[in-house]
């Protein structure tokens, strides 16, 4: 028997129930309750990872601390329970059968006809069980992405059959997340898509445990008497998760629901402990009783789909939390800023973020962005791209240098103050070969930079390969911009900020991948305070 108990959630009906949410509110129920947990996801698409998809496709990839390109699920994981994941959190497909085929071709299988049954399930198991092995957690939370019913589902579902066989009873816990729909015209909350979706489930010869029902009204009584009846599942399992204002509220009414003491019952975990949810509370506290509002522009090319920005605009919450602010994001499309409308769009903002991204689109939009929050002394933050425009444009404006640009968007222009980094000029394959993950940072004493994280060495996170071009640096920091973030081994800048400006930084790390609800992230929290003071001084 394993020491580490592992629970799957499915999930049926419709995609976006919010699996991942409700996987992170479990987990942070059990983590305050002692238990040292983590949550992987397991993506059953056949991209190897997310880092090639456009953020149109899946939103926005998230990076970890070893440099793996994951979904953004695994962002609310981290933001949740405030510990690191890794690439053993996120499989794919893609990732799968590249390790099986990859081994099939060493001559691993020799002889053998080598079969989604039972080779690629054995490797499913293989990743299961590989956090578990680690001997680091007490319970292993892994989320089954897409729905069941869908054909590429079918291996992990069949691996989470096995699994649940091999491990014997209370070793293992699957929960379900259906949707029970509401019909305005019959004025109902309706069960059958919840009792189809289990029987599609129990079909694969799993049986759920517990079901999560998503419900925009409360579930009553005789409903979950109901569901239990027709679900084969106890009514005390049958768990009401209603439309909630933030992704926040949720631990909070899972724990009203008992979802957490409903898994230890049945993984026979005897916790007798009550949650200890104080610092939680205290920041949904703060989140919904501002004492103030700032309205942060958010300058990017993806703005149709929020999802492109989540870490950026979660981290808005946790920063506004922090100072008992209210954040408005307003999103402005990069390609529609001109520099003679700049005004029209920016004049409200109390702060400007030009955002992270890739290619020539939109560019210019974002350079008259930097200049405009330059100019007004509007407090301004550009993460990775968005810091290479910073850069770009004060070489354009203030350097003289009005050609200058990326070699990313022109390979011949004449100041190449943004230039592709040494490491990267070999570099063919797209997948996974970014300058990515965590990397030492050394800040300047006494800087902008300094004073927010209030230490000298931190440690950031990356996704990159173009770099600050450091032939250029002597004459940024004699005109006023300054490289207070430098990475002490290749002396790659990672953070620009201007002297004679009230908040203006760049870096070319991506901060609200660290940003959490009990760690909201320094620089966003400073960004916020210097939104409201710049706010109040307009009045
Ligand atoms: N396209 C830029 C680079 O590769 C910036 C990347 C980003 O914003 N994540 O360096």
């Amino acid at each position: 028997m394993s020491a580490t108990k592992y629970i799957f959630v499915t999930g049926g009906v419709t995609s976006s129930l919010g699996k991942g949410i409700v996987a992170a509110s479990l987990a942070k129920l059990l983590q305050a309750r002692g238990l040292s947990v983590t949550i992987q996801k397991f993506d059953p698409y056949l991209n190897v990872d997310p880092g090639t998809l456009n953020p149109y496709e899946h939103g926005e990839c998230y990076v970890t601390d070893d440099g793996a390109e994951t979904d953004l699920d695994l962002g609310h994981y981290e933001r949740f329970l405030s510990t690191p994941t890794s690439q053993a959190n996120n499989v794919t497909t893609g990732r799968i059968y590249h390790t099986v085929i990859s081994k099939e071709r060493e001559g691993a299988f020799l002889g053998k006809t080598v079969q989604i049954v039972p080779h690629i399930t054995d490797e499913i198991k293989r990743n299961i069980q590989l956090l578990g092995e680690s001997g680091k957690y007490d319970i292993v939370i892994t989320e089954i992405g897409g729905c069941v019913g869908d054909i590429e589902s079918l291996p992990f579902l069949e691996a989470v059959r096995q699994f649940r066989w091999e491990m014997g009873p209370n070793e293992t816990l699957v929960i379900h997340l259906t949707l029970v729909p509401y019909l305005n015209a019959a004025k109902e909350l309706k069960t059958k898509p919840t009792q189809h979706s289990v029987k599609l489930l129990s079909e694969t010869g799993i049986h759920p445990d517990i079901l999560v029902c998503r419900t925009e009204h409360p579930l009553p009584t005789d409903l979950r008497k109901k569901v239990a009846l027709f679900c084969n599942v106890n009514i005390n399992s049958v768990i009401e998760a209603i439309d909630a204002d933030t992704i926040y509220d949720v631990p909070l009414l899972m724990k009203k629901e008992k979802l957490d003491e409903r898994v230890l019952a049945k993984l026979k975990l005897s916790n007798k402990v009550e949650p200890d949810l104080d610092s939680w509370k205290i920041f949904l506290g703060k989140l919904k009783n501002p004492t103030s509002e700032v309205t942060i522009a958010l300058v990017g090319k993806y703005v149709e789909l929020p999802d492109a920005y989540k870490s950026i605009t979660e981290a808005f919450i946790h920063a506004g939390a922090m100072n008992e602010c209210k954040v408005n994001i307003r999103w402005i499309s990069s390609e529609t800023l001109l520099k003679d409308n700049l005004e029209y769009h920016l004049r409200f903002a109390d702060g400007i973020l030009v955002a992270p991204g890739f290619g020539e689109r939109g560019l210019e939009g974002k350079i008259a962005a930097v200049q405009y929050a330059r100019e007004n002394n509007i407090p301004f933050f550009g993460i990775c791209l968005g810091m290479q425009c910073a850069v770009i444009e004060f070489a354009r404006n203030v350097l003289g240098l009005k050609d200058a640009s990326s070699t990313e968007m022109n390979k011949d222009t004449a100041h190449p103050v943004i230039n592709m980094m040494e490491s990267q000029k070999n570099v063919t394959m797209k997948g996974g070969t970014m300058r990515l993950g965590a990397y030492p940072c050394e800040l300047t004493k006494g800087s902008k930079a300094y004073n927010i994280y209030g230490k000298s060495k931190i440690m950031e996170r990356h996704r990159h390969r173009y770099e600050f071009n450091n032939k250029y640096l002597k004459q940024y920091e004699k005109e006023g911009m300054l490289a207070t973030g430098i990475n002490p081994e290749t002396k790659l800048v990672e953070i620009v900020e201007l002297k004679d400006h009230p908040f203006f930084i760049g870096s070319q790390f991506h901060p609200e991948l660290k940003s959490t609800v009990e760690n909201p992230h320094p620089i966003f929290v400073k960004f916020v305070k210097a939104a409201i003071d710049f706010s109040k001084s307009k009045k």
